[in-house]
């Protein structure tokens, strides 16, 4: 390490981490408690004002989510934190988390309490309010660093993550754009390991329109939409493929046992690896609904769509791997990746061509369960890695 790198690494584990964790996680900013979110973001504003640059509350894209009696409805979100420094530097990074939580208002999971003398439990402690204490903590210390006047970069900290980022998507997209490299501050899982390679992820809500009969009287007048959804299940399911998985996760709609139903609403998730399985399974999506549309006299729509595309490592991921895994060494820690199941924003910005490494943030556990915790030495050990990486993508230009 040089002593600019050293300087830096003792000066971040003085940073207020812990503090700013258990304040942060104190506001409930589940992804629909707008009034939750507005004061999560006036924290998260003060927080990283203290950053030079222009910060904004930039409000939410429009939004729908398919109701189950088939009608579309805007959903509302809280507005996205972005942050914007030296965008004339000759190096520019992108820096994104998320401030919303997976815990509403009313959820029962709204205190913390430490286990042992390093876990603290709470919600959104390390998904991600710990992430994001650990990104500001690494910013500062840059910021004090010689190395910051060559480093531009945009942060972007989104209120809808934990729903797919329907809101925040082309924000984001904007904000990878021309980027040599991308960090967000998803939790390491409790050994440290980094996720690698993700699947995409894909949400679709198909809507079949039938025509109700008195299904005793006139049953063949009926048109069954419970029938035609289920039909459309089964033939979605024939796309499975072990680089896509296809789970009807959910069928609404019908009534009274003596009414055909006219209306049903099939929810599917697809997980595919690659963009030539997307692809296959939209023709797929699509074939399926033109036949059983004419098969069963019904009406069909989709919404939605793959929100998550799939993140491979490629070339120039694999050499941000690499960048971080040797800082990591050099702190003494064994940096590993696994590829996962799971998505989050770390797809979008790989799809955007930016290599990106999507979990930076604490090593912790449990998440999205009233057992999440925070391994409270993470903070400023994930801090260090942090601040030496960048320092490095800063001195280099690149990965
Ligand atoms: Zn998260």
């Amino acid at each position: 390490m040089t002593s600019t790198e050293r300087d830096a690494i003792a000066r971040v584990a003085e940073a207020p981490m812990l503090d700013q964790v258990q304040h942060w996680a104190a506001i409930n900013s589940g992804t629909g408690n707008l009034p939750g979110l507005a004061r999560m973001a006036e924290a998260l504003g003060a927080a990283f004002g203290a950053l030079p640059g222009a910060l904004e509350l930039v409000r939410p894209e429009p939004a729908e989510s398919m109701a189950a009696n088939g009608v579309v409805n805007a959903i509302e979100h809280g507005r996205h934190l972005h942050l914007t420094v030296r965008p004339e530097a000759p190096v520019q990074m992108l820096f994104t988390g998320h401030m919303d939580t997976v815990y509403p208002a009313d959820h029962p999971f709204q205190d913390q309490r430490f286990l042992d003398d390093n876990r603290l439990n709470g919600p959104g402690v390390a998904d991600m309010k710990g992430g994001l204490a650990v990104l500001l903590a690494a910013l500062n210390v840059v910021e004090a660093s010689p190395p910051a006047e060559r480093i531009g970069y945009e942060v972007v900290i989104n209120s809808d993550e934990e729903t797919g980022s329907l809101s925040s998507a082309k924000l984001l997209a904007r904000a990878a754009r021309g980027k040599v490299a991308a960090l967000t501050y998803e939790p390491a899982l409790p050994d440290g390991t980094l996720a690698g390679a993700r699947g995409g992820s894909g949400n679709f809500s198909i809507v079949v329109k039938g025509r109700s009969a008195h299904a005793g009287r006139n049953p063949d007048e009926g048109r069954n939409a419970i029938v035609a959804a289920s039909a459309i299940a089964l033939r979605l399911i024939e796309a499975k493929s072990p680089a896509l998985s296809v789970n009807p996760a959910k069928i609404d709609g019908g009534g009274p046992n003596n009414v055909v139903p006219d209306t049903a609403v099939l929810r599917v998730n697809f997980r595919p690896q690659s963009a030539e399985e997307i692809a296959r399974a939209s023709a797929h999506i699509e074939a399926a609904v033109r036949d059983v549309a004419a098969s069963h006299e019904v009406k069909v729509s989709i919404h939605g769509g793959f929100n998550r595309p799939p993140k491979p490592i490629d070339p120039g991921a694999a050499r941000l791997f690499d960048l971080v895994k040797a800082a990591g060494a050099d702190l003494g820690l064994s940096i590993g990746w696994r590829a996962t199941g799971g998505v989050c924003d770390g797809n979008n910005i790989a799809a955007a061509g930016v290599p990106v490494v999507d979990t930076m943030g604490v090593r912790g556990g449990a998440i999205h369960s009233a057992e999440e915790y925070l391994l409270v030495d993470s903070l400023a050990e994930r801090a260090a890695l942090s601040t030496l990486t960048i320092l490095r993508i800063a001195e280099k230009g690149r990965p």
